[in-house]
């Protein structure tokens, strides 16, 4: 597909490079409107912070290449494993957040459970050796007088018990 100069710097503001997903800024837009939309409908919405555990040495010990294969394998995974109505957008660094339209606190919890156990089950093979990862997880579900600021941040702190519970599971604000 040919891009004008414009599609293409168009392009670089609101998907991650690496990954070729959605990037924070993209996420800011979907999530405004999913918002709205489940005011108006009055069903719930529910949003969900990843973040790979121990990344660093992974870097550290295969090489930036490999963490960056590594990156993009995840984003694989989550695209491939979430709904058509969901958004999954890498938020920067080795950490992912997906917007859940429509999910309840134990759907959405559900749904996290899922994609924890797949990417624990992930091999990436690099050459002889094969790696394993886990992620952290933060859920947040809410509906009716649902802000922007709030889920976000509760998501985000559930995240950070995750991390502080032991890494490798998920946590429901
Ligand atoms: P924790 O389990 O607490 O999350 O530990 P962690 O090692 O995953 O977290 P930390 O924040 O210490 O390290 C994140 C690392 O991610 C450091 C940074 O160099 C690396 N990183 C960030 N962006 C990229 C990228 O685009 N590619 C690669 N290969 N590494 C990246
Ligand atoms: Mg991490
Ligand atoms: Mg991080």
């Amino acid at each position: 597909e040919i891009q004008t100069r414009d599609e293409h710097l168009q392009h670089l503001a609101l998907y991650d490079e690496l990954t070729g997903i959605p990037n924070r800024t993209l996420f800011i837009d979907h999530f405004h409107r999913a918002i709205a939309h489940s005011k108006r409908t009055k069903t719930q919405l529910a949003i969900c912070f990843l973040d790979i555990d121990n990344f660093k040495p992974i870097n550290d010990n295969f090489g930036h290449d490999v963490g960056d294969i590594v990156l993009k394998d995840v984003a694989a995974l989550l695209l491939a494993s979430v709904r058509t109505m969901d958004i999954c957008c890498r938020m920067g660094g080795e950490e992912f957040i997906l917007l859940l339209p429509d999910l309840s606190k134990e759907d959405s919890t559900r749904q996290a459970e899922r994609l924890r156990r797949q990417i624990e089950m992930l091999e990436i093979k690099i050459d002889e050796e094969s790696i394993k990862l886990t992620a952290s997880f933060g859920v947040s579900s809410d509906s009716g007088h649902i802000d922007l600021d709030s889920l976000i941040k509760s998501a985000d702190k559930a995240m950070y018990t995750a991390k502080s519970s032991g890494r490798n599971c998920v946590i429901n604000a």
